[in-house]
């Protein structure tokens, strides 16, 4: 699991395809790029060594 999770506005289906594969409506980002975790990670190893 990588946070490229999209999520349909519409029906709130979570998918990672960019169309909802319930309605076929274009389907966003479920996650804002600022809150990746993996960045927050990346920093933590960088204070430690
Ligand atoms: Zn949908």
């Amino acid at each position: 699991m990588k946070g490229r999770m999209r999520r349909c506005g519409t029906d709130g289906t979570y998918t990672l395809a960019e169309r909802c594969p319930t309605c076929g409506r274009p389907t966003a980002s479920a996650h804002p790029p600022r809150f990746s975790p993996e960045d927050r990670y990346g920093r933590y190893r960088r204070l430690v060594s």
